[in-house]
């Protein structure tokens, strides 16, 4: 399987560290507000991932964190805490908007088909282990202390900036245009491993003892913490969007492996943004964003969304536009009505002609999880399945969709289940019977009767199959 790493630049072969085993670690949602559509397709990327590695045969374990305290509101330890700020907003205590949009994050996730993680962590419940990998870089001399803070030193280590693949000095110029909130610090860009309850953060709410005073996290030591503490020391995969390169993951590497002296992550893999208008990054903390429940509100199925997601390679931008969630919402009713027939038909026998799809679609998604490809594979697949009249493909589909996760078995269930009415069964049938006899007006009647029932009938070569209209 080649997957994208973004600290090669390249695909690689994936080689996990044991054999059968696959660990993936993915950076969580920051719960001071409600998802937006380009956080959920980051993370219908990393299902799509822990999915298709499931497909081949591996049994992954797959970790996510749950960012409640300590990401500011300048991913560059500038600004205030994102979560008291969303509490502010509100009116509400951070404990409660904590749990409140955690709830909310996996009623969204759920609805998009998502796995839900092997382990889900919370950074509040984690606080020993982040001060315990401080307390490490501290006695290896990495960590330095001021009146505000505990900083990383990034110069002390080697190749800070391999994943963003900028020089440090540019990173250091870049940082020198910030805000500098703390004269003291070494660097511009050394980061804050733990921030002191004092100054700009003396009323920080959330606050805990440790060897450097009462104070908090910074958000990035969370995800060392808990990714190593899951995991290992030295994990096979981290997800996160792109915006995580430059700073967040960046220091994710320099913490974690100056701690360790080992590699942190070995395959990186980052989500391309969905944008919006011409070219705006959809952002929580600005402006106008849509959530799930936006798109819910307007009629849309959550999986026509998930559906528009598989469309577009994770690597390339998604371009929201209302017109292209249509396409896939239609694109998606027609996935379901050929599920719906082909169950119905109930002839589950499995072809040879098939193989070739299922090694095509194999093909596809182990080409750094070409979901475009795949789609369009699935789509020959049905073609061909309706030019051959041959629904064993069903069984294909299926198998597919361990992969799409576009809940494909339970439409298929519902629809063998789903029995017609005994009177408009006979209705078919009586209907059948009137155009073999050429009564063409009785068979015009039938239909128009059924279609007061809420059932609509196409005459296929093969016979007539109903659905029903919603
Ligand atoms: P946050 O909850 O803000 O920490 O972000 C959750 C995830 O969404 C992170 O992996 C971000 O990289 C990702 N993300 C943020 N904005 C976008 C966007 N416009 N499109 C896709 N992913 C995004
Ligand atoms: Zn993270």
């Amino acid at each position: 399987m080649l997957l994208y790493n973004s600290l090669s630049r390249r695909k690689e072969e994936f080689i996990p560290i044991s054999p059968e085993k696959v660990g993936i670690y993915t950076c969580g949602p920051t719960v001071y507000n409600y998802a937006h559509i380009g956080n959920l397709r980051t993370y219908i990327f990393a299902d799509v991932l822990r999915r298709s590695l499931s497909y081949q045969g591996y049994n992954v374990k797959q970790v996510m964190n749950i960012t409640d305290v300590g990401h500011l509101t300048s991913d560059e330890d500038t600004g205030e805490d994102k979560m008291e700020a969303g509490a502010r907003r509100e009116g509400r205590s951070i404990w409660d908007i904590a749990r409140f949009y955690e709830e909310k994050f996996f009623e969204d996730t759920d609805a998009l088909g998502i796995t839900r993680p092997d382990i889900v962590c919370r950074a509040t419940e984690h606080i020993p282990q982040m001060i315990e990998l401080v307390e490490r870089l501290y006695e290896l001399g990495y960590a330095y202390e001021t009146d505000q803070a505990v900083y990383f030193d990034v110069t002390k280590f080697p190749d800070y900036t391999k994943l963003a693949g900028q020089s440090l000095e540019e990173k250091i110029i870049a940082a020198r245009d910030e805000v500098k909130e703390d004269p003291n610090k070494r660097n511009a860009a050394d980061f804050a491993l733990w921030f002191k309850a004092v100054g700009r953060f003396q009323n920080h709410i959330m606050q805990w003892d440790s060897p450097w005073g009462r104070g908090f996290p910074g958000w990035h030591i969370e995800c060392s913490a808990m990714a190593m503490h899951y995991l290992g020391e030295t994990i096979d995969i981290h997800t996160g969007g792109i915006d995580h390169i430059p700073v967040h993951h960046t220091n994710e590497i320099a913490q974690s492996e100056a701690a360790t002296g080992k590699t942190f992550v070995r395959y990186w893999l980052h989500a391309e943004f969905l944008v919006v208008g011409s070219g705006e990054k959809m952002a929580k903390s600005e402006g106008e964003f849509l959530t799930l429940q936006s798109l819910k509100n307007r009629g849309y199925d959550p999986l026509a969304y998930r559906f528009l997601c598989l469309q577009v390679h994770y690597r390339s931008k998604l371009n929201f536009t209302w017109e292209s969630l249509d396409a896939a919402a239609a694109g998606y009713r027609r996935l379901l009505d050929f599920v719906s027939s082909a169950a119905r038909s109930g002839d589950g026998t499995e072809k040879e002609w098939v193989q070739d799809y299922r090694r095509r679609f194999n093909e596809a998604v182990n080409d750094d999880l070409n979901m475009p490809r795949a789609v369009a594979v699935m789509w020959e697949l049905i073609k061909e399945a309706n030019a051959r009249e041959d629904m064993g493909a069903l069984s294909v589909l299926y198998d597919f969709d361990r992969v799409l996760g576009l809940s494909l078995s339970r439409a298929g269930e519902q629809a063998a289940q789903d029995r017609l009415e005994p009177h408009l069964e006979s209705l078919i049938k009586e209907r059948e019977k009137a155009r073999a006899e050429k009564n063409w007006a009785r068979a015009d009647e039938i239909r128009k009767q059924l279609a007061e029932a809420g059932i609509i009938l196409e005459d296929r070569p093969d016979g007539t199959i109903w659905k029903r209209i919603n």
